[in-house]
């Protein structure tokens, strides 16, 4: 079999590509993904600090891990590298985007344009999605998940400030088919996985490690699921595969070339070999059809850098970057009001998974006033209370000098106690800080006026101003103000807005969908205007914000762009 040549080349395997792959493999194409981080088993998530120093994506420096992070003018941004792209990091929410948020309104006329997809159309999409990475809400219900004080803590918030909350769907298994949710629960899988790891998974064990990888393989990522899935219908998946360039074959008519690299990912580099980077030698390979999946910043960053062998593509290219509003905010100290008296709230972010639940606040667009938004409860990983807990030194060394200094006394006075346990707890001091914390996300519609390009250096760069958006931030700020208050807290900013800095988990845009050249680099299906059989599936084809976490409604897109692929390949259309 010819393995230079394949019907469909993906790049990348996150929401886009993965979607792509199972769906193009269904019809019996020769599917290739090719991906440029590693595969994560179970088990096989940084855990220590020696091994999460080295979870970084920097090739040049022999490091090939998860995280990818970004950092430009104004905006910083985090993203996933490895088989399953952004889902092996993510904190696992799926929410359709509202229904009247499909607009872009930053004209330079004002009013409003309808995005070239409606939410009626996207619906069949969002609900086999939503099978595919079998969503269930958080079991709030039920022992033992109804204790759940992080989750207890902003419907309360939301009761008292008369706001809409709820439960959201995550892509974590708490319960098998039939049976009720209990943590630590050997999940069934009826099929093999990627992995070829059987018994290796079992239901949320409600630690909050989602956003640096799910050991336990609760979370149903996409390497368990569009993955495992396309792998089983023969589509080829390569991991440490990096794409360089590509170009396009008789205008696309004849489809695209690339090359790509291939990283020694077994190899775990020593900090001496960090100035001897790998010797990488190019290789190519051929499709039909190239499908662009690499996430917003690596698909914009690749067409800015092969725009020499595109030279009909939209000017609108690197334009309608957003963070989807991203903002971050803490409820510091959260307590409750016993007899006229604040006495601690108990939060306990760690227990759970990373979000549990919801707020919403309309826009003007449904109801509401200025841009709509979402905040929601977040939570992490326990050894960040630890460290919260050692922050919270300047009482804990005085109880602990104080506790040796008394029992030393009393030892000396010959009437020691034998059991210390009372003394021991003195030392956690109020353990206030770790316990009483509340992190929240807050999400939304920003202005998407960011653009991209590349600096001189060629590397990628992001011309985006927090002023532009100020008012959106001014009211999730305001709203997470009102909400720390309802829980007798202090609101703390997320320390980068003191330096009119934003952060993103969610950058979008840069090869946005529109009607026409003039308007986008995509059309409606994910075609780019000028190159036939040429696609770009993943979050870059956004026009602006999805105002919801957006991986739902980036893998419902991919997942219409494949049916029409499929379509043409018939002769529907
Ligand atoms: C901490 C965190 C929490 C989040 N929580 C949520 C949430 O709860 N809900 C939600 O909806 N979203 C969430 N997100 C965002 C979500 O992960 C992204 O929106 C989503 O993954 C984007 O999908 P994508 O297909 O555009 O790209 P990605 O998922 O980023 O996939 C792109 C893939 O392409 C690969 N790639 C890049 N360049 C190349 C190249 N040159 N060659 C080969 N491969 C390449 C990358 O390694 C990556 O695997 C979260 C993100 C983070 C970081």
């Amino acid at each position: 079999m010819d393995e230079t040549h394949f019907d469909a080349v993906i790049i990348g395997s996150g929401f886009g590509g993965s979607v792509m792959a199972y769906r193009l493999a269904q019809v019996g194409l020769r599917v290739c993904v090719l991906e440029r981080g590693k595969s994560y088993p179970p088990g096989s998530f940084p855990r220590s600090p020696y091994q999460l120093k080295n979870s970084f994506w920097n090739p040049n420096e022999g490091k090939y891990g998860l995280f990818n992070v970004w950092s430009f003018q104004g905006m910083n941004a985090i993203v996933s590298s490895g088989l399953g792209g952004g889902s092996l990091i993510y904190s696992n929410v799926l929410l359709r985007k509202d229904e009247k948020w499909f607009v872009e309104d930053n004209l330079a006329n004002g009013g409003y344009k309808a995005w070239p997809v409606t939410r009626a159309e996207l619906d069949p999409h969002y609900e086999q999605v939503e099978q595919m990475l079998n969503a269930q809400r958080y079991p709030f219900h039920m022992a033992p998940y109804a204790t759940t004080a992080r989750t207890r803590a902003l419907q309360y918030a939301a009761e008292q400030l008369g706001l809409a909350w709820s439960l959201p769907y995550l892509a974590v298994t708490f319960a098998n088919p039939g049976e009720s949710p209990i943590p630590g629960v050997l999940i069934d899988e009826e099929l093999p996985n990627i992995h070829h790891r059987k018994n290796a998974r079992s239901t949320c064990r409600l630690c909050s490690e989602c956003n640096i990888g799910c050991n336990y393989g609760s979370k149903n990522t996409l390497d368990y699921t569009y993955l495992s899935a396309a792998h089983r219908l023969g589509a080829e998946i390569r991991t440490g595969h990096e794409v360089r360039s590509f170009a396009p074959l008789e205008g696309g008519k004849r489809g695209y070339t690339m090359t790509y690299v291939q990283h020694r990912l077994e190899i775990e580099r020593q900090p001496s070999d960090t100035h001897h980077p790998e010797e990488l030698v190019p290789q190519m390979i051929t499709t039909d059809r190239l499908i662009l999946a690499a996430g917003t910043l690596g698909t914009t960053y690749l067409l800015l850098k092969n725009k020499q062998d595109f030279p009909a593509l939209s000017p609108q290219l690197g334009k309608h970057f957003s963070g989807n509003g991203d903002c971050l905010g803490f409820a510091l100290k959260c307590s409750d009001l016993r007899n006229g008296q604040r006495v601690p709230r108990v939060i306990e972010a760690s227990h759970a998974p990373a979000i549990t639940s919801s707020i919403r606040i309309a826009d003007a667009l449904d109801g509401g006033v200025g841009r709509g938004f979402y905040i929601q409860d977040a939570g992490y990983p326990e050894f960040i209370n630890w460290i919260l807990q050692i922050l919270d030194t300047a009482q804990a060394s005085g109880q602990i000098l104080s506790l040796a200094a008394h029992l030393a006394l009393e030892r000396f006075k010959g009437k020691s106690a034998s059991d210390i346990g009372s003394y021991m707890i003195q030392i956690f001091g109020t353990s206030e800080l770790s316990s009483g914390l509340l992190p929240m996300d807050g999400m939304g519609r920003d202005i998407p006026g960011g653009q991209m390009h590349l600096d001189e250096q060629g590397l990628l760069a992001l011309d985006w101003n927090i002023q532009e958006s100020h008012d959106y931030y001014e009211g999730v700020r305001q709203k997470m103000k009102d909400i720390s208050s309802a829980l007798g807290a202090e609101f703390v900013d997320d320390p980068l807005w003191a330096l009119n800095q934003a952060i993103t988990v969610h950058p979008l845009g840069g090869c946005a969908m529109g009607n026409t050249i003039d308007e986008g680099v995509v059309n409606a299906y994910g075609e780019v205007f000028g190159y036939p059989n040429l696609y770009i599936a993943d979050g870059s084809v956004m026009p602006g914000p999805v105002g919801a976490n957006p991986s739902l409604t980036i893998a419902a897109l991919s997942d219409r762009f494949a049916q029409h692929i499929v379509e043409t390949l018939r002769g529907n259309v």
